[in-house]
């Protein structure tokens, strides 16, 4: 569902992702961990398209993203190549940025409404059974200033999921949060993680997190992949020296 192919990012002369190749399957749930600045966020960012390859390209399902055909080649990716690639990408970032002066309901509908053609009314429906999914029925009128950080987080999961993406990527979606809303947020993915076929990407440093919801684990330090395997396997028995060290320090 998701493949890097050779990637290369720079920022400058500073080469964050060199030659960086890895996999996701469809319904996969991968989890990123390695030291900061390794270059997990990079690496979301990338697939936002919130950033650019500088080499390599990057495959969505059987559609690349970074290019796209012209006649028998591939091209770089234009805006609105880009803009339909999208769609199939959702993202819940460390800070919820809802919309401040919309409803819980509106924020979750402008996207489908403006973005996929919804009517307002099929909209609706898809939020009100995301409110429920995400333990927020009784919400839908609020505005995000009256609702608890863990509380805004589970919006921001709903308004991604509002798009039925295929793949949904989480950046430190709980680091914002006090310790005690943690929890929720977590158990909100999990159910989803458990209930539908969407693939995830996900940075976190929540290690008992990654380690119960994970199907793989990728450690990575400079910008390469240095360990790849189920969680049991990497958290308890770890194959590299550089994985048990970042391990030893956090957990
Ligand atoms: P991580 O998420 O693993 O902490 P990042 O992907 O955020 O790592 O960063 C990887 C490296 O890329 C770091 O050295 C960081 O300073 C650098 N970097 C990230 N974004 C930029 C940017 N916009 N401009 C310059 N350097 C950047």
């Amino acid at each position: 569902m998701i493949r890097f192919d050779d990637v290369v990012k720079r920022f400058g002369d500073h080469v964050v992702l060199r030659e960086l190749n890895f996999n996701v399957a469809p319904g996969e749930f991968v989890t990123l961990i390695g030291p900061s600045g390794s270059g997990k966020t990079t690496i979301l960012r990338l697939l936002m398209t919130l950033e650019h390859v500088n080499g390599g390209r990057i495959y969505v399902g059987d559609e690349c993203l970074t290019h796209m055909p012209r006649g028998d080649k591939l091209v770089p990716a234009n805006e609105k190549y880009l803009r339909r690639m999208r769609k199939r990408i959702g993202m819940v970032f460390q800070q919820f940025n809802l919309f401040p002066n919309m409803t819980v309901l509106q924020n979750i509908t402008e996207a489908p409404v403006r973005s996929l053609g919804l009517s307002k009314g099929e909209a609706e429906a898809r939020a009100v059974d995301l409110l429920d999914m995400v333990g927020l029925s009784d919400k839908s009128g609020a505005r995000p200033s009256q609702l608890s950080g863990g509380q805004q987080q589970r919006v921001a999961i709903a308004r991604a999921l509002a798009m039925r993406p295929e793949v949904l990527l989480l950046d430190e979606v709980t680091s914002a949060l006090d310790p005690e809303l943690v929890a929720g947020v977590l158990a909100v993915l999990k159910d989803i993680a458990s209930t539908t076929d969407i693939t995830f990407l996900c940075v976190t440093h929540e290690m008992q997190f990654a380690r119960d919801v994970s199907d793989r684990v990728m450690m990575f330090d400079h910008g390469q992949v240095i360990e790849d395997g189920p969680p049991d396997k990497l958290f308890t028995d770890p194959d590299h020296d550089r994985t048990r060290e970042f391990l030893h320090a956090v957990l």
